[in-house]
Parts: C-alpha cells; sequence; structure tokens
C-alpha cells in the first residue's frame, strides 16, 4: 500500500491517534533520519483553524486571509490545512487574539492595533500616523529590526505573529459635513481605531472602535458621525457612500497599514520544521498579495466611487493635516514614556524613518511628483 495514502486515511480515522508520526522512512520520530544521512519529511497531518476579523471573503481583508490558507495547504501538499472563519461564526471579530492565545484557533487573520487595550505597543504594528509608507514599514519589519519586536511584544501571550498584507496609503474617512479646520473634527464621533483615535480623541473628537461589518449601519443610523475604515475598494464593498457625502483625503493616520496574522505558539511548535517554513514563507507572500490586490483595485474602485456614486473627494487642508501631525507626534511620544515596549518599538521606528525617509524623498517620492 501507498504509505502516504495509508497514513493519511489512519490520520483521518483517527488510527493514527492525536500525533501520527509516521515518516517515509518509517520510524516515529517526527525528525525522519533515515540512517543514510538523509532526511525525509513527516507525513502527520494538521488541520488548523483560522478566525478573522473580517467578514467572510470580504474583499482585500477576507479574500486575503482565504489565500493565504490557500497557499499553505498547497505548498504543504495537503499536510497542513486551514479552515477560514468570518468575524462572528466561531468568533466575535475582536476575539481574534483571544481565540489564538486560547489555541480555540491556531491562526487569526487582522490588525494589531485592534489589541492595544490589552497590548499598548501592538498599535505600532499596524498603522502609525504620519509615519512610514507600505514599502517602508516591509522594509523596517523585514530589514530594519521590526520583525524582531513584533515576536517580543506578543510572545508573553504565546503568540506568534507575522505580518500578512497592507492596505497602502488608507482614506481619511468619510463625513458628513466639511472639515475646514481642526474645530469641525473636534465633538465628532467618529469610528477610527489605534493611534488615530487616540488623536482625534487630543483634538477633542470621540473615538470609537466598531468592527468593519457594523460601520455602515452606525453611520446611517446617526450612532457616529463619521467613519474611516480602508481606502475605495473596501469602503465601496461596504456602500460607506450612501451613509455619508464627502470622502476626505489622506489617511494621515495610517499612511501603509499592515495586517496580520497571529499564530498560536505551541500549535507552530508542534509542526515539522518544513511545514514551519511553509507558514512563515506564506505569510510573507500573503503580505505581498494582499498588498498588490490593493494597489490594484483602489484606482478603479475610486473611478466608480465618483463616477456611479457622485462622492464629493475632499483634502484635508494642510493646516489641519499640520495641526494633526503635531497632536500625533505627542500621542506618540506620551505612549512612548508611559509603555517601556512602546517606547522601545518607537525608537527602533523612528531610527529607522531617519535612515530610510531621505531616501523615499529623492526616491519614489521625488519621481512620483513628476511623472
Ligand atoms: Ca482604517
Amino acid at each position: 500500500m501507498d504509505r502516504r495514502k495509508f497514513v493519511k486515511t489512519a490520520g483521518i480515522a483517527g488510527l493514527a491517534g492525536t500525533a501520527g508520526l509516521i515518516t517515509a522512512c518509517g520510524n516515529q520520530s517526527g525528525t525522519a533520519d533515515c540512517g543514510d544521512g538523509s532526511t525525509a519529511r513527516s507525513e502527520e497531518t494538521f488541520e488548523w483553524k483560522m478566525v478573522t476579523t473580517w467578514p467572510r471573503d470580504f474583499p482585500g481583508l477576507g479574500t486575503g486571509a482565504n489565500y493565504l490558507a490557500q497557499i499553505i495547504g498547497e505548498m504543504s501538499g495537503g499536510r497542513l490545512t486551514v479552515k477560514v472563519y468570518g468575524g462572528g461564526e466561531l468568533v466575535p471579530p475582536f476575539e481574534v487574539f483571544d481565540a489564538v492565545q486560547r489555541g480555540t484557533a491556531e491562526m487569526g487573520h487582522g490588525g494589531a492595533y485592534y489589541w492595544k487595550g490589552k497590548i499598548p505597543a501592538s498599535a505600532f504594528f499596524s498603522g502609525v500616523p504620519f509615519a512610514m509608507t507600505a514599502s517602508e514599514l516591509n522594509g523596517w519589519y523585514y530589514y530594519g529590526g521590526g520583525m524582531e519586536l513584533y515576536h517580543e511584544i506578543y510572545k508573553p501571550f504565546g503568540i506568534i505573529a507575522y505580518p500578512i498584507g497592507n492596505s497602502g496609503t488608507q482614506m481619511g474617512g468619510w463625513f458628513n459635513k466639511e472639515i475646514n479646520s481642526v474645530d469641525d473634527l473636534k465633538g465628532l464621533k467618529m469610528r477610527i481605531p489605534g493611534f488615530g483615535g487616540e488623536v482625534l480623541k487630543r483634538i477633542g473628537g470621540t473615538p470609537v472602535n466598531i468592527p468593519g461589518a457594523e460601520l455602515f449601519t452606525a453611520l446611517q443610523n446617526g450612532t457616529i458621525d463619521a467613519t474611516e475604515w480602508v481606502g475605495p475598494m473596501n469602503d465601496l464593498a461596504f456602500g460607506l457612500f450612501r451613509a455619508a457625502k464627502y470622502y476626505y483625503y489622506p489617511g494621515w493616520h495610517e499612511p501603509g497599514t499592515a495586517l496580520e496574522a497571529t499564530i498560536n505558539a505551541e500549535a507552530f511548535n508542534a509542526l515539522p520544521a518544513d511545514l514551519q517554513s511553509i507558514v512563515v514563507i506564506a505569510c510573507k507572500a500573503a503580505n505581498m498579495d494582499m498588498f498588490a490586490h490593493f494597489e490594484a483595485r483602489n484606482g478603479e474602485s475610486l473611478e466608480k466611487l465618483l463616477d456611479e456614486h457622485a462622492v464629493e473627494l475632499r483634502p484635508f487642508p494642510d493646516d489641519v493635516l499640520a495641526e494633526l501631525k503635531g497632536a500625533s507626534l505627542a500621542v506618540l511620544e506620551d505612549q512612548a514614556a508611559a509603555d517601556e515596549m512602546s517606547g522601545k518599538v518607537w525608537t527602533s521606528m523612528k531610527a529607522y524613518m531617519e535612515q530610510v525617509r531621505p531616501w523615499t524623498e529623492i526616491g519614489s517620492q521625488y519621481f512620483v511628483n513628476r511623472r
């Protein structure tokens, strides 16, 4: 009998128990030493769950989660399968982190700033006001010390995290009145997560965070006065143009927001080395894929919003942005002073930005402004 087929069948039938560790060389160890110096991979199969903070199949975010699960399954030849759950299907959208920590699901797909109430420093790992674009942020994650810090902040929770997508520069949000001065933001109840919300609070607004799927209703029935969500592709999908008249840019609060995969460390450590590697590389591939998806679809979605839905597009006035920038830096410095880990992360980010920004200015930024 074909050994692979036998092991798979045995695994499904439960005959192999919780750890059906049989390798292609026939021993009972996860590391398969074939005795001739070569190694063979374990044929044990794993079935993971991935809980997400997004509606099932939501463009970009939900489809990005599906893609990550799909490529892990394909690259592992079915030895590690990941079943994706939309927000609320297995756990509520904002309980993804807790579910992964508990082991209810082995993986989560969400945004690090959603957990800032539990881990203040997590907000630095998604979108930081007036900080980095997607390209700059990826540089920090992979080559600027960001990944090590990311792993450090989640370690006490038994979670390993990787960036798995980027929305690119977001939009400033949906408003039912024009924003001509910072005073127009005062008293405004707005859905805006992470540091952006802290900045709004500092200038006199009231930030709230509610799951994306509830935004349209909240805006329409007046529970909130304004909202930001992501950008044209995602905002069009939720029909936010039906509940607000003005669409402001830029997303000063989220200049290049990273999404994240959270992984239960115990479940990850139980995988053979090649499957661990597949998970890590799949996260890297999914990171690039989601960013490309947003880049490709935001333009056509913006065109639809303007041409078919008569959305009023507005830039925030420069003096409003200048005040928001001042408030943002104050919020970031205050958090860095109040929380040791936040201080460590913000110091790393600032040092990296000091080096990378001059390059961006003479590289992509100079070119884009003149092409
Ligand atoms: Ca957002």
